[in-house]
């Protein structure tokens, strides 16, 4: 369902926000990027991403009874972002 989004993973060390997409993240149960503002290795913990994820469900649920009420159709769901 969240296959094609993507999510910002902040490195613990500079800060940098590095875009991966969720289908990536699901295939394994660590993912490992390299950070583009500091190279520095980091490990991504699905267990913890499943967490977010879930929040981020949550989150889409209440937009789009928000926009219900509101009137609007089907609001593109922010990116959130995801704190190591
Ligand atoms: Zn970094």
């Amino acid at each position: 369902m969240f296959e094609d989004e993507t999510v910002d993973i902040a490195c613990p060390k500079c800060g940098f926000k590095n875009s991966l997409l969720v289908r990536e993240l699901e295939q394994s149960s660590e993912t490992h990027i390299v950070c583009q503002g500091c190279q520095v290795g980091v490990i991504v913990e699905a267990s913890e991403f499943q967490h977010r994820l879930h929040e981020i469900s949550n989150e889409v649920e209440a937009m789009q009874i928000q926009a219900r009420e509101a009137g609007h159709k089907s609001p593109k769901p922010r990116k959130g972002d995801f704190q190591i």
